[in-house]
């Protein structure tokens, strides 16, 4: 019980009961109540399932008027709202999926005070029209959900997000609160100063979700390996399983339950009864594995999933945190499972690179993106590197929980190796001018006559065959792993090689190039593709 002696018989202690059926507040969240009931505002960070939920609805159950919560999930609006209203709360929302009379209907509920909680997408928040709307109603608080939304170096920028800075002007009284489950310290700013809130008091909760378990795997036959994976360890349990295309969602749906485990796709491309259904199967069944794209997920509210999977490695951290946060809200053990591969490196640069966006745009994706291949490449504790991203501090002698902990991996010099690698990049781009991507330069280092090496002459270069004292998976593991300490690059729409800056260091020898050792036989499967 974590209530404060004294506070026992507050308002909201006695709401938690009476409406959530719950004993106590959790974490940080009875401090952030007392502080916005009392009118102040605040900035919350709490990872997901941290119960953020809370924060906002009860100061706007005990304080009069209606609180008005700004949320972009506008497909989990009405979800939201029939389950407050099945607790009896009086809820409402507006947003582009209803007709115009709908919406009277809750305009007239919010203008009468019979609302205590109304939806708005930011979209709607920025027409005249609202605004007019509700200044002739009595306002709770304002809550400003995902807030990390309204950062332009986020992940997931809205713009809508940037006319809520208004809301302080318009309505100096009534109290704002922020929340958000994905922020740096730098987007921790950014929400301050955009959502214009200095006074903010910020509450910070710890980022950690010690029953997660962190792994990363070697892309071998990431199907394959998933599938020895769940039957080894999460065979029955309800689960996830990240894609990036809907190609391969469908595919690894179809292949599991080709084997005997049920299975389901989710992603945009499926009609919305389709997606409906399967997401209430996936709440409602035990034991179901959704397979999808990164549009599943966002505020479900399973506390069972015993993992969460990654065939293709996310875009950012923010992204991969939140993801892998979906698994064990109930506070059990379990496990955030990725397969990871040197084609994971070649195809994000090349979406990046190729991609819409401006030159600022491309730099913070990049940004984005080495961050995650530090995570993935890292020899330290997994658990402590997302602390760390988060600007917390970890526990420096490691979680014991992660798969760095439970066996540290094996470094060795790669120096060498690195050396013959950019060698020959050095080979074929500056004295040939050639572009080649990482199939070809292993095969010129294997000593490997194939059809393109014999056509190019590749053959004939010094380097030809200098690389055997490594096997080709060991190979692709250093290329890997120097794309992701930027020590080779990669360009244009083929995943040319190319050398960077750094490069010349390695080649100078004034720098030394640690490298994890690769598994030689990577769990589960003989395959070496990837
Ligand atoms: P978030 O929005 O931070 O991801 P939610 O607000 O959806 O998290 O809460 C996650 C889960 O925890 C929900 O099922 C919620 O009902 C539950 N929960 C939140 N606070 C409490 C509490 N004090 N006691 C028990 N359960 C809680
Ligand atoms: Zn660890």
């Amino acid at each position: 019980i974590t209530g404060t002696p004294g506070r026992t018989d507050s308002e909201a202690l006695a709401t938690l009961h009476r409406i959530f059926g719950y004993d106590a507040f959790r974490g940080e969240q009875e401090e952030v109540i007392e502080h916005v009931v009392a009118g102040g505002d605040a900035v919350v960070l709490m990872p997901t399932g941290g119960g953020k939920s809370l924060c906002y609805q009860i100061p706007a159950l005990v304080r009069p008027g209606t609180g008005v919560v700004v949320s972009p999930l506008i497909a989990l609006m009405q979800d939201q709202v029939d389950a407050l209203r099945a607790l009896g709360v009086r809820a409402g929302f507006m947003n582009s999926t209803q007709d115009f009379d709908e919406r009277r209907v809750v305009e007239a509920e919010f203008l009468s005070g019979e609302l205590d909680l109304l939806y708005l997408a930011p979209e709607r928040l920025r027409l005249d029209s609202s605004l007019e709307l509700l200044s002739r109603g009595k306002i709770s608080v304002f809550a400003i959900d995902e807030a990390h939304c309204v950062s332009q170096w986020g992940h997931d920028f809205r713009p809508d997000y940037l006319a809520l800075s208004l809301l302080g002007e318009r309505w100096p009284d009534v109290p704002r609160i922020a929340l958000t489950a994905t922020a740096t310290h730098a987007t921790h700013q950014e929400i301050t100063q955009r959502l214009n809130m200095p006074a903010a008091r910020h509450f910070v909760a710890s980022f950690d979700r010690p029953n997660i378990q962190y792994r990363v795997v070697p892309k071998a036959d990431p199907k394959k390996q998933l599938l020895a994976f769940l039957r080894e360890e999460h065979a029955g349990d309800a689960g996830i399983v990240y894609c990036l295309s809907r190609n391969s969602v469908e595919k690894t749906a179809e292949f599991l339950a080709g084997n005997g485990i049920a299975a389901v796709p989710y992603h945009a491309g499926l009609d919305s009864g389709t997606r409906a259904a399967h997401q209430s199967r996936f709440l409602r069944e035990e034991g179901l594995v959704v397979c999808a794209t990164i549009a599943f997920g966002m505020g479900i509210d399973k506390p069972d999933v015993r993992f969460v999977a990654h065939l293709d490695l996310p875009k950012s951290i923010e992204g991969y945190y939140q993801e892998t946060g979906r698994a064990g809200r109930d506070g059990l053990p379990s496990t955030a499972w990725m397969a990871y591969g040197l084609n994971d490196v070649i195809q994000q640069r090349k979406l990046i690179q190729s991609g819409e966006g401006d030159e600022a745009f491309r730099r913070r994706a990049g940004a984005h993106l080495d961050s995650m291949l530090a995570l993935c490449e890292t020899a330290q504790c997994r658990r402590g590197q997302l602390l760390n991203y988060f600007g917390q501090e970890p526990d420096l002698t490691g979680c014991g929980n992660c798969d760095t902990c439970l066996t540290p991996p094996e470094t060795w010099d790669g120096t060498v190796a690195a050396q013959k690698v950019l060698s020959t990049v050095v080979r074929l781009q500056r004295e040939r001018g050639q572009k080649f991507g990482a199939v070809q330069i292993v095969d010129i280092l294997l000593g490997k006559r194939t059809g393109k090496v014999i056509q190019f002459d590749h053959d004939q270069l010094s380097v030809f065959g200098i690389g055997q004292d490594l096997v080709e998976g060991e190979w692709r593991g250093v290329v890997r792993q120097l794309l992701a300490q930027g020590l080779l690059a990669v360009e244009g729409e083929y995943g040319t090689l190319v050398l960077t800056e750094a490069s010349g260091e390695v080649l100078r020898r004034e720098r030394e190039v640690p490298l994890r050792k690769e598994p030689k036989k990577p769990a589960t499967s003989k395959a070496s593709g990837s």
